[in-house]
């Protein structure tokens, strides 16, 4: 099962909730790619396609455990959640080393099944082939405030105009790349959370994952 979306769209609360409802393992393929970012911040390398990122990427090892990510085996999963953590991402996320290190560990990790897989590409790149596949979105007003939510319950105040400035550029980075970008997948069911809330999404992805399974046969 995958999810992918905007910034915003509240694909991490439904995708923590449907995997818990489903008993299925929550893959949060953009925690992964943060902890390498956070692996490059540390390093203090450029965020380009060079000899020094590749040598990194070589060396590194990112692994989830449970709700936890680990850099190294390093506990990483607080310091990735940063502003800057998510736009060194983006950037990032738009070299080929980048993604070729990660997207085949994601799909293995997939191919044991029971998996519900969250992020930009996962049902476009990485699952293409998933069960079920989910498109959640919303408007920039809505996104933006609740990014803002989420960053002030991390203690980090940040005021609504920036927040919204720095949702439309990553959704700009993330849209635009040519390499996996934030596209709705061929298949994806579109969710628009702009006036849902997490139960009532969860509701929608549970109804569609029962409307796939009875229509399926064994
Ligand atoms: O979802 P989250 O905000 O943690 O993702 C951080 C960044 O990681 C996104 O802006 C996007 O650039 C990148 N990403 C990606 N492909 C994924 C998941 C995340 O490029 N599958």
């Amino acid at each position: 099962m995958t999810i992918d979306g905007p910034a915003g769209a509240g694909k991490s609360s439904a995708a923590r909730e449907l995997a818990r409802r489903l008993g299925f393992r929550l893959l949060d393929t953009g925690a992964m790619y943060r902890g390498l970012a956070w692996a490059v911040q540390q390093a203090g390398i450029p965020p380009e396609d060079g000899a020094p990122l590749r040598d990194l990427l070589e060396r590194t090892t990112v692994e989830l455990a449970g709700d936890r990510v680990l850099v190294n085996g390093r506990d990483v999963t607080a310091e990735i959640r940063t502003p800057a953590i998510g736009e060194l991402t983006s950037v990032l996320t738009a070299l080929d080393p980048v993604r070729d290190k990660l997207t085949p560990l994601q799909r293995a990790l997939a191919a044991a099944g029971g998996v519900v897989l969250e992020g930009r590409d996962t049902g476009s790149v990485v699952c293409p082939d998933a069960d079920v596949k989910f498109y959640l979105d919303a408007d920039i007003e809505t996104r933006a405030r609740r990014r803002r939510g989420e960053l002030a319950a991390r203690g980090v105040d940040v005021g609504l105009d920036r927040v919204r400035e720095e949702v439309l550029r990553r959704d700009r980075q993330d849209m635009a790349r040519s390499l996996a970008p934030l596209v709705r997948p061929p298949g994806a069911v579109l969710v628009d959370s702009t006036s849902l809330g997490p139960e009532a999404v969860l509701r929608r992805l549970l109804e569609e994952v029962e409307r796939v399974r009875c229509c399926t046969p064994p």
